[in-house]
């Protein structure tokens, strides 16, 4: 019997009462929005549906002939180079993890996600415009019990050596904590914060982590240029630097805002498990490859998580029971 239908039958025989339940959540109403590709520039329509328990969250390229559903699964991230690109039968969505960290920000277990191209709009960079779609669609508690994945085991991958070492762990805990640090060879961003420890159930998310803009160095964006990407890119949708300086005009929106975007990535390439986790995640210069090698890595290890449910709010996490607050 599989984890999934033991926990089922563990939740039957008990048969608590749905109200003390930790419940999965949805959109209350549709949200939608326009913006252009990062890499390819070109123009996409986001519609963003309500959709019923255990369904998870499916992108669903609307614009093929016969349209495509691309549910959040590790196995179905294909490139991870520039951005977390999940594919399906041949149709693929590109930068699919902004969205997903506002969704594991605000904790969403089940939404629909029409999308007009093979691409997610960057819209300002960071992920706080999805929080602001999603929050002003509504959201709501549906009469299902949210599930988990708790780590019960550690879980880590590892890549190169010294200059170029990188890692990424996953370690029980009772919450969700993500612990990460940068190491760039770059004056502007050693000269921020290097470390950021940030806990979901601090219900600061949207504040804290949600504003924090993806960055990019001019040297690097003529170069992506050259080979047809970054094409959307620019001042208003990601931190721009050359040798010396930031040069967007409003400067940094944290001072730590690098470190903290690579929090918001880590959230969203974690999120395309499926389910919300249970865990302690660090990493040293990770990125989106290790950070799916994580996933697949945890995966391979069924002894080094389980399912599982909340029948008691109380029991949950500190902070996990409240729906995650506006600004
Ligand atoms: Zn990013």
């Amino acid at each position: 019997m599989g984890v999934i239908a033991k926990e089922r039958m563990r939740w039957m025989a008990r048969a608590p009462k749905i109200d003390s339940v930790l419940k999965q959540r949805t959109l209350k109403s549709i949200s939608r929005a326009v913006g252009v590709g990062l890499h390819s520039g070109q123009r996409v329509e986001l519609t963003l549906r309500p959709a019923p328990p255990d369904t998870g969250i499916i992108f669903r390229r609307v614009d093929l002939p016969v349209p495509v559903e691309i549910p959040m699964e590790a196995e179905f991230v294909t490139d991870t180079r520039l951005a977390s690109t999940i594919s399906r039968g041949g149709a693929k969505v590109q930068t699919v993890e902004h969205i997903m960290s506002a969704c594991a920000g605000l904790g969403i277990d089940n939404l629909m996600i029409d999308i007009t191209a093979d691409e997610v709009p960057i819209l300002d960079g960071s992920a706080s415009s999805f929080v602001f779609l999603l929050q002003s669609a509504g959201i709501v508690l549906q009469k299902a019990p949210r599930r988990f994945i708790k780590v019960l085991k550690p879980v880590e991958v590892r890549e190169g050596e010294g200059a170029n070492e990188k890692w990424a762990r996953l370690e029980p805990y009772h919450g969700y904590k993500l612990t990460f640090q940068i190491e760039f060879d770059h004056r502007v961003v050693n000269s921020t914060g290097q470390r950021v420890e940030f806990d979901l159930g601090s219900g600061s998310y949207s504040s804290d982590i949600a504003r924090a803009r993806t960055f990019g160095f001019t040297k690097e964006v003529e170069y992506m240029r050259s080979k047809g990407l970054a094409l959307g890119g620019g001042l208003d949708n990601a931190i721009v630097m050359d040798d010396t300086k930031v040069l967007n005009a409003g400067g940094l929106r944290y001072d730590d805002e690098f470190v903290k975007h690579k929090i918001l990535d880590a959230m969203g390439d974690l999120y395309i498990i499926g389910k919300p986790m249970l865990a302690a995640y660090t990493a040293f210069r990770s990125g989106h490859a290790l950070n799916n090698l994580l996933l697949r890595e945890l995966l391979a290890h069924p002894e080094a998580y389980e399912i599982v449910t909340f029948d008691d709010e109380a029991a949950a996490p500190r902070g996990f029971a409240e729906v995650a607050r506006a600004w």
